[in-house]
């Protein structure tokens, strides 16, 4: 079995997820952080990009893995 994740502050091995802006942003991020101590560990864009450019791939009938 894979090892979990774990934080590389305290060692706590769950993660939660929460939108936040930073200073000077105008978008809304989602960090992923430790549910003990609060470090980020990651950040998503909050519109996922991966899957908008999915989406738009698919509505311009192009297969992307080609
Ligand atoms: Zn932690």
């Amino acid at each position: 079995m894979d090892k979990p994740s774990k934080c590389p502050k305290c060692e706590n091995t769950k993660f939660e997820v929460v939108n936040e802006t930073p200073v000077n942003s105008n978008y809304e991020l989602i960090f992923v952080r430790c549910t003990s101590c609060h470090s980020v560990v990651g950040t998503i864009d909050f519109y996922n990009i991966g899957s908008l450019i999915k989406k738009l791939a698919d509505k311009l009938k192009i297969d992307l893995d080609k």
